[in-house]
């Protein structure tokens, strides 16, 4: 049976979907791919590591504002007008956050405490098998009408090798999924397979992305909305994510990220950060990231809400127009 896809606006064979097919349905390890994460990143010193990224990246080309430029061209002839949010809002604001070390995680407060001064909630992926999960930071997390997902098994980059590491992680997965009562999901290093995601007990998946070349796998959705992918709903990320604005491209303000929520905000898209407390306590990156806050305030008529809120709510919406 094939994975059931649904976008919005019009019917599955609209522009949204074949691009999915053609580029972010899922990714593929090639043997190198696989010899490389196995037997040669584990042993390159970091510095030398940094160093063939750095030459990897150079040769990406990108969409200096990260926008599907080409896409959304043919996007323009379908309809969005049509499209509607709760209680009139324009567009939504989500933000989310994958907690990679344990120094990320015992950060988790101070950028919470932020959110909250600018009034929002967010949510924050764990990672169940890596590192000590404090649980009064989860109660503080959950306590305050914040929300945790999911971030992988163990974050070992092995998840998607083969179906049957897939497959003999699942259980695990879902168990954690259930001892901190998530209904979210987002793969490590954004590494995806919509048809695999299927086995575990998720609301929403956030794995995807519209458009960031900078991915090991890169791809992309296309789609700044939610879609339907099987039983989940799927909401890709939209910004570009921290490290990619402040290691990879080594941006010293955050003129792309507000361009883009700009861009998505008119096209009533679905502006969604991926941040991660690990990187922002390093730097003056909590301060470019309180900026980012602070810009969004500034967008009228935006709906603030959690990822398992505007996955619940597109579930309702897309059964009520079909
Ligand atoms: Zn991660």
């Amino acid at each position: 049976m094939p994975l059931n896809i649904k976008f919005p606006f019009s019917d599955n064979k609209n522009i949204l979907y074949k691009y999915l097919l053609e580029n972010g349905f899922d990714n593929h390890f090639s043997t190198k791919q696989k010899l490389y994460y196995s037997f040669v990143r584990p042993i390159l010193p970091v510095s030398l590591r940094k160093k063939l990224q750095e030459k990897i990246n150079s040769n990406i080309k990108w969409e200096t504002n990260f926008i599907n430029s080409e896409l959304i061209n043919e996007l323009k002839n379908e309809i969005i007008e049509l499209f509607k949010y709760i209680d009139g809002k324009k567009c939504s604001i989500v933000l989310t956050h994958d907690v990679e070390a344990t120094s990320g995680f015992n950060f988790i407060p101070k950028v919470l405490e932020l959110e909250e001064r600018y009034g929002f909630k967010s949510s924050w992926n764990i990672v169940p098998y890596k590192y000590k999960i404090d649980e009064g930071i989860i109660k503080l997390i959950l306590n305050s009408g914040h929300e945790i997902g999911i971030h992988g098994y163990n974050h070992d980059g092995k998840l998607y090798y083969s179906e049957k590491i897939f497959n003999q992680r699942v259980t695990f997965i879902n168990e954690a999924l259930k001892k901190y009562a998530a209904v979210g999901f987002r793969s490590p290093m954004v590494h995806r397979n919509l048809e695999w995601l299927q086995k575990l007990n998720i609301e929403y998946d956030a794995s995807c992305f519209d458009y960031d070349p900078f991915q090991p796998f890169p791809g992309g959705t296309g789609s700044i909305w939610p879609f339907i992918a099987g039983k989940f709903v799927e909401l890709p990320y939209t910004l570009p994510q921290d490290h990619t604005m402040f290691y990879v491209l080594k941006q010293k303000d955050i003129s792309i990220w507000k361009n883009k929520a700009d861009w998505v905000a008119k096209n009533k898209g679905v502006i969604l950060t991926l941040t991660h407390p690990d990187y922002l306590r390093e730097r003056n990156h909590l301060e470019l990231y309180e900026e980012l806050l602070e810009y969004l305030k500034t967008l009228e008529n935006a709906w603030y809400c959690l990822p398992k809120e505007l996955a619940e709510w597109w579930k309702g919406k897309y059964n009520y127009y079909c």
